[in-house]
């Protein structure tokens, strides 16, 4: 059981990773708690909410970012579209909760055999363009097939993992509010890519080497009791 209040939410992007990473730790570990999920919670955090990172996940239905992060209620902000694509309302959503709610961590949430990457890959070998709105997802997933290519990558989770990396760029690119609180120390964005089968989060585009992203602003309260 959660007590509540009984740890302060991580407050630097290097606190929040290390949550983060604890948190799937216990996951791939079956030693899951499963913490902010239950009646107290809700009723606490039901006045207002300080979600401790940003999840842009692809939104494969094997993602779900509580659970493969074991947290609860409040805790993460996530936006998910296939292939963690970018455009409008997304960067919208990732600058509300960075500006308005002051979250310190955005991830990029990445998987292995991501059928995004791979309808992108299908679509630019046969020069067929696919129907309705799914050449939106394919033309934003072109260019890190590109990047891939020129960086000589030509297996499926190298380019996973390039596609991961240049959305965080368009994510700091594409977004001035982003950008601006990156550069104040306020926030870091980072990508990850996930194992299906393993159930493992591995960090592929880090924290800047920079001592305010890095260093921890203080130790965090004990993890809550179980
Ligand atoms: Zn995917």
């Amino acid at each position: 059981m959660t007590v509540p209040g009984s740890q302060r939410p991580p407050a630097t992007p290097a606190q929040a990773l290390a949550e983060l990473q604890a948190g799937n730790r216990r996951f791939v570990t079956g030693d899951t708690r499963h913490p902010n999920q239950d009646a107290d919670h809700r009723a606490a955090v039901a006045d207002g909410q300080h979600p401790f990172a940003v999840i842009l996940g692809c939104s494969d239905s094997r993602l779900a970012a509580e659970i493969i992060f074991d947290r609860g209620l409040g805790d993460l902000f996530v936006v998910r579209t296939a292939g963690h694509t970018v455009g409008a309302e997304v960067l919208g959503s990732v600058e509300y909760a960075v500006a308005v709610l002051g979250t310190p961590l955005v991830v990029v949430l990445g998987h292995d055999s991501c059928g995004a990457v791979q309808a992108a890959r299908e679509a630019d070998g046969t020069g067929t363009a696919p129907s309705g709105h799914l050449g939106a997802i394919v033309g934003a997933v072109v260019p890190s097939l590109r990047r891939a290519a020129r960086q000589g990558v030509d297996d499926i989770e190298g380019i996973v993992d390039i596609h991961i990396s240049h959305t965080v760029d368009v994510l700091l690119e594409r977004s001035v509010t982003l950008a601006r609180a990156v550069e104040l120390g306020q926030c870091a964005v980072v990508g990850m890519s996930y194992r299906l089968a393993a159930g493992e989060v591995q960090v592929v585009a880090p924290l800047p080497a920079d001592d305010r992203y890095t260093l921890a602003a203080g130790p965090l309260a004990p993890a809550e009791p179980r």
